[in-house]
């Protein structure tokens, strides 16, 4: 096993906040970032080498790889061929298989699926006959997804009766979709876990996750008790996803708590915002432990921090209320330097950890 040290560059695509936290936790443990991106954004406050370029542009990925000693990502939703092509050149860790599973709904809940995991029914959808099909099978209320590029609640359509199909089929542009039935689930959670280059895994108390808009609004821990019992079985599951993918690096898994046991919604190949409790909130935060399993260093200890840590994010203009929270001196407050404010645009959060 080739350990990366302190002093190496570590390349990452994507320049928003979650690259910025790896890139500050990469900076403690001694580490140069450089980041890969169409635009500068947050990350590029905190990290002193910049290649911008688009995803697909396959001979600035090359040269980006060639300067860098390992490539990681902050999100999922670039081509999988050009990033899978730099592996000769550099390290892709997570592997190119995770991120090429977890950008599609359609492989990311076969995947699981395959490995013993539940999920809420769903079809595949290509065809307003397809979506008229899976509507009689599967019934409403029912939400149709797009298979890629979503995130935060957009690229989905909740379908009530069947007579709203074309309608949502319009409203997703015709984009390959699932179909998938409601769920009328007690809570949410996910598990966020860390695996070594050497195969070793950790994961962190499960954050009770509430969603507002279909956007993250707080993660808490310790989740209450119905997330607690649901919690080993989802953890295992999640250890077989990332052993069957190689993985290196956080994976999270996202989990709604039913009568039935917990069902599998979808999964990230990356440092998740359910997981940004942990840089106050555990011993060692996903970020850093993220930056070791790529650079194959040992992981450190995920335990919690005190007996209570939540998780608000700022969104929109919530972002504005950073005097207010600063006079709570518990608050830790975090902002990603992000300049113009839109609605449901996550501007930062705020970590409260009750010792
Ligand atoms: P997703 O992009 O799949 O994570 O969906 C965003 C949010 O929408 C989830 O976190 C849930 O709060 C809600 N949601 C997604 N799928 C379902 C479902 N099948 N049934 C009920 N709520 C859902």
């Amino acid at each position: 096993m080739v350990i990366l040290p302190p002093g190496s560059t570590i390349g990452i695509l994507g320049s928003g906040q979650l690259g910025r936290m790896l890139a500050i936790a990469a900076a403690q443990l001694g580490y140069r970032t450089h980041i890969y991106a169409p635009e500068t954004g947050p990350a590029n406050d905190v990290s002193p080498l910049m290649t911008r370029a688009r995803y697909d542009d396959a001979g600035a990925l090359a040269a980006f790889a060639r300067s860098v000693d390992v490539v990681t990502y902050e999100f999922e939703n670039v081509a999988f061929a050009p990033i899978a092509a730099l592996s000769p050149i550099a390290p892709v860790r997570p592997p190119a298989l995770s991120l090429a599973t977890a950008q599609d709904r359609v492989s990311e809940k076969s995947f699981v699926e395959g490995l013993g995991g539940r999920a809420a029914p769903w079809r595949e959808i290509t065809s307003l006959a397809d979506l008229d099909a899976a509507i009689a099978a599967i019934g409403c209320p029912a939400i149709l997804k797009t298979s890629r590029f979503g995130y935060d609640g957009r690229g989905q359509a909740r379908i009530d009766m069947p007579s709203e199909s074309e309608a949502a089929w319009e409203s997703i542009g015709h984009a390959p979709a699932i179909l998938e039935g409601f769920i009328d689930f007690e809570h949410e959670f996910s598990i966020v876990l860390v695996r070594g280059l050497d195969g070793e895994i950790t994961s962190y108390a499960p954050p009770l996750n509430v969603h507002r808009d279909g956007i993250l609004a707080t993660s808490t821990v310790p989740a209450p008790p119905p997330v607690a019992s649901q919690w080993t079985e989802a953890a295992t599951l999640a250890g077989r996803v990332a052993d069957a993918l190689e993985h290196v690096g956080v994976l999270c898994l996202e989990f709604f708590v039913t009568e039935n046991g917990p069902l599998f919604n979808e999964m990230a190949p990356r440092v998740h915002n359910s997981g940004h409790w942990t840089i106050e909130g555990a011993v060692t935060s996903q970020f850093e432990n993220h930056i070791r399993a790529i650079c194959g260093l040992p992981l450190g200890d995920t335990g919690l921090v005190g007996t209570n840590v939540e998780m608000e994010n700022l969104i929109g203009d919530d972002a504005a209320r950073w005097p207010d929270i600063l006079t709570d001196r518990a608050a830790h407050l975090h902002l990603y330097g992000k300049h113009e404010v839109r609605p449901g645009r996550k501007m930062g959060h705020v970590t409260r950890v009750r010792r």
